[in-house]
Parts: structure tokens; sequence; C-alpha cells
């Protein structure tokens, strides 16, 4: 796998994917599919922060929280006799979940790796030397080159860690490193109050062990939401217990005797704020600086992120950039959609542009958040005409009969119907996500929506009824139930 095999012009030379995450897997996949010889080089574990330390092992924590917080509810109609969660055997069973998923990815690549030569594992960490040119070294020191006909980065992403936080990776730690505590904290501060700070501070509070104090200096948690999400987010994190200090500028973080000690400005007011432990989820940043760009002339943007044209790192023709590593949304499901378009691009298939509008996503909070598209706030600051149906869960037959009332479905469509965007919170609020994506990703409007049959009773059935609303043709009258339980918002700029 080296430069003797691959002649100038790069004829049959691979493409070599640094990374084996979701991106680089997806990408690695999609090259084999085109008929692409293929070398994916990964310097840690398969599977990147899409397994271990981020989407697969935080939804475990997440499962479970649920299942501990739902077997210990007393509003049932019944009582169960739960013994006390112990940490140690909960990160234990994340683990396995972790391994269970990682030994399938490894044994696909073995058996690929099996059929022949055009697909090749390489353990080490990889740099570029040059255009076109890969340089892994592995965890011996030795170094190997790889000549490329392209290459895509698909290094991902670490936790932001600030240096005035004195962050130790024990009583300080990032998400990459709370799954080592030995027992659940009595006292949580978690520092950071977006996806990752949230989806925590909810996984902590619903074991019910910890007492969890959120903290951001943006005057709103899930400061980036629509208004009504993030506040039903924090009215919904108050019910739990969780202390929720919104607009607080941490001055000052450190350990004091086994303990940390967190000095937070409020306003004029300071406040100390003691824990057992800091969760800090102050943001990632993208994992570029040992990449070797300046040796191919690429500087990243202030942020590290890479600008791309597509997936082409702007200003080459051989480098493509995918997942955590672009500036646009970090997800699972968008660093795979990358990969694949990148090694499209590079098989000259021309694919679509990745459909930024109608992603979807989950917060897995308490109760859940999903989101598809265009939400209220930025159709607003983008000064979009558009117009917004909103159901309460009360009004929703499947939430009635989970007993679970709490939340809302809200639909955004353009005023000709065309639908944009969904934000729905409640329990199962991700079921309706998938057809919304659908529909925004085909030009659906909310005639479609009102036109399908949905099973009964689903969630998915209250946006039904907020397509309805619409479209003037509602089962449930706003006149009879009042905007706090059904809502139609038409934003128009003239
Ligand atoms: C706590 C947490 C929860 C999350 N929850 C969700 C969720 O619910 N849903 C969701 O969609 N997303 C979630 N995410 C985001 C998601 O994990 C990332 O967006 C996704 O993993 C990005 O994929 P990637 O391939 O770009 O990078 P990564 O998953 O980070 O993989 C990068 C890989 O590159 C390897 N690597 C790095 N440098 C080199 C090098 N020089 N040479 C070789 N290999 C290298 C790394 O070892 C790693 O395996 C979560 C993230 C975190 C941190």
């Amino acid at each position: 796998m080296v430069s003797e095999d691959a002649p100038p012009g790069f004829v049959g030379a691979p493409v070599v994917v640094l990374g084996a995450g979701p991106g680089g897997y997806a990408a690695a996949m999609r090259c084999h599919d085109l008929g692409l010889p293929v070398v994916l080089v990964e310097g840690g574990a398969v599977g990147g922060a899409g397994l271990g330390r981020g989407a697969l092992s935080s939804k475990t924590w997440w499962h479970l929280a649920n299942d501990y917080a739902r077997a210990c509810s007393t509003d049932r109609g019944y009582r169960v006799t739960v013994e006390s969660p112990s940490y140690l055997a909960i990160a234990a069973e994340v683990d396995e979940a972790v391994r269970e998923r990682r030994a399938c990815l490894e044994q696909q690549l073995r058996v690929l790796e099996a059929e022949g030569p055009s697909f090749r594992v390489v353990r080490g960490r990889g740099r570029l030397e040059g255009p076109r040119c890969v340089v892994v070294r592995d965890d011996s020191g030795a170094e190997q080159r790889i000549d490329a006909r392209a290459v895509i980065l698909a290094t991902g992403s670490t936790p932001r860690r600030p240096e005035a936080y004195a962050i130790d990776g024990d009583r300080i730690a990032t998400s990459d490193e709370l799954d080592a505590w030995p027992e659940f904290p009595g006292r949580l501060l978690v520092i950071g109050a977006g996806v990752v700070g949230c989806e925590f501070a909810t996984v902590f509070a619903r074991f019910g062990r910890t007492r969890v104090e959120l903290v951001d200096r943006q005057p709103r948690i899930l400061p980036f939401e629509d208004e009504d999400v993030s506040a039903h987010v924090r009215g919904a994190f108050e019910r739990l217990g969780v202390g929720v200090h919104a607009g607080a500028r941490v001055e000052a973080l450190r350990v004091e005797a086994n303990e940390v000690v967190c000095m937070l400005r409020i306003g004029d007011a300071l406040r100390e704020v003691r824990a057992d432990r800091c969760l800090v989820a102050a943001g990632r940043i993208p994992c570029t600086s040992a990449l070797g760009l300046a040796t191919v002339g690429v500087t990243p943007e202030a942020s590290g992120a890479l600008a791309v044209d597509g997936t082409r790192v702007r200003g080459t023709d051989w480098l493509y950039a995918v997942g955590d590593l672009t500036a646009d949304i970090a997800l699972v499901n968008v660093a795979e959609l990358e990969g694949r378009h990148a090694a499209e691009s590079i098989a000259g298939l021309a694919p679509s542009p990745i459909p930024f509008d109608a992603i979807s996503a989950i917060y897995f909070l308490h109760p859940e958040v999903a989101s598809v598209g265009l939400g209220e706030r930025a159709a607003i600051e983008r000064l979009l005409e558009v117009d917004v149906a909103v159901i309460t869960n009360r009004l929703v037959h499947r939430n009635v009969s989970m007993r679970a009332t709490e939340g809302f479905l809200k639909l955004l469509a353009a005023p000709d119907g065309r639908l944009l965007g969904l934000r729905a919170v409640g329990p199962q609020a991700s079921s309706a996500a998938q057809g919304i994506a659908l529909l925004i990703d085909r030009g659906g409007t909310t005639r479609d929506l009102a036109r399908c049959i949905h099973p009964h009773p689903a969630v998915p059935e209250g946006l039904q009824e907020c397509a309805r609303l619409l479209l003037g043709e509602s089962i449930h009258k706003p006149q009879v139930f009042g905007p706090d339980l059904l809502a139609v918002r038409r934003h128009r700029f003239a």
C-alpha cells in the first residue's frame, strides 16, 4: 500500500479515509459499493464518538435512566420495589451496548478485507504530507506512506476544554470521562445547557441519586432552539428537581478538598455552587489540528472546522471533509450522509446536495424533544413568511393514553402549504419526525399530511391535526380550546 503501487496519475490508487466514526465508516462502505479501492485509517476505536463516549453510549444511559425512573414512578396505579441503581453496573451495561455494536462494525471490516486487496483497514493516526499523500503512524511509532487518489477526512471532534476550568478528567470531567466515575455523585454541576449538557442533566436527575445544577451563560437553555421549546424544557427540568441557572457566567471553577467549587456571576451578583463532580459540556472542537493541513495549503476556520463545497474542502479537488469536521450540524445521521456524498463525488456521480432543510434530530430529555427542518425563531430571523400551528399533547389521544400529556407539537409551513419544519416536545416526540422529514424532502404540503392515514392512536396524529388547523379544517376548534391548547400564528413581513 505504498507509493510504488500508485504510479503518477494515481490510477488504481485508493481513496484514503481518515477516521472510522459514522462519517468515515459510511464513506468507506460507499466507496466499496462503487468499486473504488479504499484504505480506512482508524487511530482509536472503530465507531468513533458515534458509538463510545457519544451518540450510542449516551442514549444507552438515557434509556436505562428512563427505565429506572419509570419503575420508580408512583403515579401509575401500582408501585414496584426497586433496588438502588449501581453506577458501575449501569456503566458496564452501557459499555456492553457499545461493544456489541462495535463488534458488528469490526466483523464487517474483517470480511471485506478478506474479500480482496481493494479494501484495507490500517490502524494508526493518519496525517497529510502533501497533496494526495497520507502518512499513518501506528502505536509502535512505525510509519507508512499511502498515496491516494482522494482523501476523505472524517476525524470527528473532541470536547472543548476551556483552560480556565481546571478540567482534571475526574472531579471536573467532560462527556469523554464520566463513564469512569465510581458512583453517582450526590451533587453534580453541569456547565453548558446545549444538547450534551441537557441530556446528561436529564440522565443523572432521572436516576434520582444526584442533585443536578445546570448552568449556561446564555439567557436560556437550548439557546439555538425556539423559545417555547426551551421554556418547556426548563420547566420540565425544574419539575425534575434540576436547578437551572441561565445567564450565569462561570468566573472560577476548581477542586478544593474533593469538592468542586464554582463561582457564578448572575447579573451583578456572585454565587458559589459546590458539587461533588462537574461535567463540562462547553461544545466540541473539530479534530483538524494534527492533520497536516498546512502541507496542502488548507487553513481551517477559526472554529477549527473545514470550509467545504458540498463535501469537498474548499480550494482542493482531491480532499474531502465530512461529519463533525465541517461547520454544519454535528450529528451521526449528517456525518453518514456526508460520508456517502464524498464517496459518490469521488466516483463522479454528482450526488444531490445534503438536504440540510430536512435534517431531523432528537434531544434525549424528559420529555423527549424532536426537531425537523426550520424552527419558528429561525424563520422570523430570516424574515421568512411562515404559518405555524401548535397543538398541546392534551389533545392527542396517544398522549392521553400514555398518561403523559405535557408538551406540544408544532408544525411550520410556507403560506402556499409547503411543509418546512416541526418541533415536538413529549414522549415519543421523535415518532412524529420521520414522516415530516420525508415530506419536507419531497416538497410535501399540509394537504398531503392532512390526507395521510395514520395509525390510531399515534403521536403523529397531532401533527395531522396541526395541518388541518392551518387548512381551517381541524377536528378541535380553536375558539373552543383557546390559544393554550391550539394556536395558529401566521408570520408575515410586509
Ligand atoms: C455525548 C454525545 C452525545 C451525542 N448524541 C448524539 C445523538 O443522539 N444523535 C446524533 O446523531 N449525534 C449525537 N452526537 C454527535 C455524534 O456522535 C457525532 O456527530 C458523530 O459521531 C460524528 O461522526 P464523525 O464520523 O464525524 O466523528 P467521530 O464519531 O468523532 O469519529 C471520528 C473517528 O476518527 C478517528 N480519528 C481521529 N483522528 C484520527 C487520525 N488522525 N487518524 C485516524 N483516525 C482518527 C477517531 O478515533 C474516531 O474514531 C453526540 C455526541 C456526543 C459527544
